[in-house]
């Protein structure tokens, strides 16, 4: 979609210090971490919220959620980690490219939470 931020990341179009990439998949440092290593995982393909997902696009995202949360594990040595997921206005979503935080964790005051 040409105006959807995350799909000029994706492109290149805009910056973004990746994480990981695969055929599927892009993920990327959240730009206002909330607490270090702050990553947002998304589909390549434009896909609004979870209600637009198919399972074959979810099945290929969440296949690589575990090798994104142990490269962040073993980069940032979190205690550990909440995967967050925001769903329409409502459920506090404001970037409608559908997207899975993974925020590592520190114990508390680390920052979230
Ligand atoms: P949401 O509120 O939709 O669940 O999460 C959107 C997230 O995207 C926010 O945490 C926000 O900081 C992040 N974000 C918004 N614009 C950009 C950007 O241009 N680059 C990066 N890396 N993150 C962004
Ligand atoms: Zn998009």
């Amino acid at each position: 979609m040409s105006d959807c931020i995350f799909c000029k990341i994706v492109n290149g179009d805009i910056p973004a210090a990746k994480v990981f990439e695969n055929e599927y998949v892009f993920a990327f440092l959240d730009i206002s971490q909330v607490t270090k290593g702050h990553t947002l995982v998304i589909p390549k393909v434009h896909k609004e919220n979870l209600f637009e997902l198919t399972p074959d696009i979810a099945k290929n995202l969440f296949e690589s959620v575990p090798a994104i949360a142990k490269a962040l594990k073993k980069e940032y040595q979190p205690l550990g980690l909440n995967l967050v997921n925001n769903n329409g206005e409502a459920a506090g979503q404001t970037v409608y490219h559908f997207h899975i935080h993974l925020i590592p964790r520190y114990g508390q005051g680390d920052g979230f939470g």
